[in-house]
């Protein structure tokens, strides 16, 4: 097969990896930058382009879009399945995960754990959505917020009012949601191809921070997680539409709870702390899916 890889950054170790993946399974790979990516719209024939040449001959693409670039990204993934070629995340997937307020909406229909989340416009109704989330400590969340940047946690209800005031008053879109002490400053990240969780780690932030991410200076370390956790994992992960995401649930006295999907989950911390290699059942379930959609 002929996979391309919608990436920005072709040195970046999860591009690296999904490549060498895709040729040792005696696959062509091929890196493409969508920001260099142009499209014909039309209905007889709807192409790509890039400097000048068209991009033909796809069988599968592997969508690594990075949260800056998700409008544009979208739509040379859309183009692609527009085309016939089968995307590993379709784009409606990655619009619905991206966004932290829909992606929790989509879970709680399903009925999956997660932190209690409240949302709103108006300055006056900030009393009251704290006290639906519980009361402080709570954390505010930027929408748009990623990798721990714009998540807030306010120790006391005084603290809460100004920091949500002080966002509105920016026109932030922001959510509050309940604090998980429990969780000690630590998360699991579960990556999940199709229906199976093929590695987990926890994530623990450093000394003093509640927030786990390891672009802001969290480690990783290997984990058992038990069948519910691997459960919880697999089903939110369907409940985006998704078939490649990365997990990030809590464990909490009431069970897991998920905090989000992220549809193109980092190959490094994953595979360097658990020795698992993550990417080859990507390219496993694109041989898989991309031929029965050409079967179809
Ligand atoms: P981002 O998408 O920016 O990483 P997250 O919602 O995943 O934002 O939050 C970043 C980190 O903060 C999480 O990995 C977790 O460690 C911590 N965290 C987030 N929400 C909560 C919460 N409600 N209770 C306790 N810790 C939280």
């Amino acid at each position: 097969m002929k996979i391309g890889i919608l990436s920005q950054f072709p040195e970046l170790y999860s591009t690296k990896r999904l490549q060498e993946a895709c040729i040792a399974r005696g696959h062509e790979a091929e890196i493409i930058n969508i920001a260099n990516c142009y499209m014909n719209i039309n209905s007889v024939k709807p192409t790509i382009h890039q400097e000048g040449v068209e991009l033909t001959g796809f069988d599968a693409v592997i969508p690594r879009i990075h949260a800056k670039v998700t409008f544009y990204g979208c739509s040379v993934v859309r183009q692609f399945e527009m085309m016939g070629v089968y995307a590993a995340n379709d784009s409606i997937a990655i619009s619905r995960s991206r966004d932290k307020l829909t992606a929790l909406q989509l879970l709680s229909r399903k009925g999956i754990g997660m932190p209690v989340t409240g949302f709103a416009s108006k300055p006056g109704d900030i009393p009251d959505l704290i006290n639906m989330v519980g009361g402080a400590p709570l954390v505010i969340k930027l929408l748009e917020g990623t990798q721990g940047i714009g998540v807030v946690l306010a120790d006391t209800k005084k603290a809460a009012e100004s920091v949500i005031e002080a966002f509105f008053g920016l026109k932030a879109n922001i959510m509050v949601q309940e604090f998980i002490k429990e969780a000690n400053g630590s998360d699991i990240r579960c990556f999940v191809v199709g229906d199976k969780v093929v590695a987990a780690m926890k994530r623990q932030g450093p000394e003093g921070d509640f927030r786990s991410n390891l672009h802001l200076g969290g480690h990783g370390e290997t984990i058992k997680i038990t069948p519910l956790e691997r459960k919880t994992a697999v089903a939110a992960v369907k409940a985006m539409g998704l078939v490649v995401g990365g997990v990030d649930i809590l464990r909490s006295e009431r069970g897991p709870l998920v905090l989000e999907v992220n549809s193109a989950p980092g190959l490094e911390g994953i595979e360097k702390t658990t020795g698992i290699d993550v990417a080859t059942p990507i390219i496993e379930l694109i041989e898989r899916n991309a031929l029965s959609k050409r079967q179809r």
